[in-house]
């Protein structure tokens, strides 16, 4: 049988490999500080700290659509929630609370799933569709809360984070720089790799064939 989200062989019967596995608990931690970190990415320009607030304060606010979509009903805290519930369903359980502040539910659907990882990972039929939608999900939250404005793109980061579980993170080449270091797990990237990278061929060293 094979993992269900990246379709790896397994060994064992489940339904996500280690990797996928690691990957999705990983993500699920980081979801409910990334959604309050969002929270200063809404005023475009904001996270680059360019002007003083006092001077913004008399004009309407400009607000990113994109950023505030995701951090309402319909982002984040709904897409945690269907799994929880998803998952508590498959369990024979009842549906999960669903109250306070959104920040409270984002943090509470993520625990909740985090707490059930190892039968998620095991035998929640669901499991690989839920792993790869968080990873979505993740992707878009880490671009909008990447501050560098792009100046060139070469790819995304290749780095294996552990068991086959590659970073994918958007990789930009700063302004005036010649290192790129992803943002998300710190690798850095030499100028004679940007090619690999941005045509997506590379290796990473001692990776598995
Ligand atoms: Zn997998
Ligand atoms: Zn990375």
């Amino acid at each position: 049988m094979n993992c269900t989200a990246c379709t790896t062989p397994l060994d064992h019967a489940a339904q996500l490999c280690d990797g996928c596995d690691r990957g999705l608990d990983t993500r699920l931690g980081e979801l409910p500080a990334q959604y309050l970190l969002l929270a200063e990415h809404l005023r475009p320009g904001a996270a680059r700290g360019d002007g003083p607030v006092a001077l913004v304060r008399e004009a309407p606010l400009p607000v990113r659509e994109d950023v505030l979509d995701m951090r309402a009903a319909g982002g984040i805290v709904t897409v945690l929630e269907e799994w929880r519930a998803a998952m508590q369903d498959a369990r024979g359980w009842g549906p999960p609370a669903r109250s306070g502040t959104v920040e409270r539910r984002v943090r509470d659907a993520a625990r909740g799933l985090r707490m059930n990882i190892e039968w998620i990972a095991a035998e929640f039929a669901g499991a690989g569709d839920m792993a790869r939608e968080i990873r979505a999900l993740s992707g878009q939250v880490n671009a909008l809360l990447d501050p560098a404005p792009p100046t060139l793109s070469v790819g995304t980061c290749a780095a294996d984070l552990g068991g086959g579980d590659i970073c994918d993170a958007p990789l930009r080449v700063p302004a005036g720089s010649t290192t790129v270091r992803c943002r998300r797990c710190r690798t850095e990237y030499p100028p004679s790799t940007w090619l690999t990278l941005a045509t997506g061929t590379w290796a990473p060293a001692g990776a598995a064939a």
